[in-house]
């Protein structure tokens, strides 16, 4: 990590943490109230060469995100985005303290590591979450239930 990422990382690491959810386990949290469009985070870590259950595509790179955004949750309706798909993360709505921060994973990822069923609770839930990648490489015997 360069020494200017360092600077930029202890600036901005106040605005999020990770907190451990009873349910779902651990979850980044707005530690302040942040107002929409604003930056919440800087998000870098190794590059990898394979997906995992951690890795998000940020600035044309497959990498394992640093804490506390390699917990961040998926939402159907989020709150946050990586804008331009780079590392920078930014509030698409106001968030109150203590409130949950989340993205859209398939924002930033051209292929889901392992498909789940969402639970965001959002009006446009899209239940499953896959990609067309995730159908050409396993795909369904039946589509019926
Ligand atoms: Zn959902």
């Amino acid at each position: 990590m360069e020494a200017q990422d360092r600077i930029v990382d202890a600036r901005w690491r106040r605005r999020a943490r990770l907190q451990l959810d009873p349910v779902k386990g651990k979850c980044v949290f707005a530690a302040e109230a942040i107002a929409a469009g604003d930056v919440i985070g800087y998000c870098d870590g190794p590059e990898l060469d394979r997906d995992t259950v951690h890795s998000i595509h940020l600035g044309g790179k497959r990498i394992d995100p640093s804490e506390p955004f390699r917990f961040i949750s998926h939402s159907c309706d989020p709150n946050a985005e990586f804008r331009d798909k780079g590392n920078w993360l930014h509030a698409l709505k106001e968030i109150a303290a203590g409130s949950e921060i989340t993205i859209d994973y398939l924002h930033t990822e051209p292929r889901i590591s392992a498909p789940f069923l969402c639970r965001c609770g959002a009006a446009s839930c899209r239940g499953m979450i896959s990609t067309p990648a995730n159908e050409a490489a396993a795909p369904r015997r039946s589509a019926a239930r």
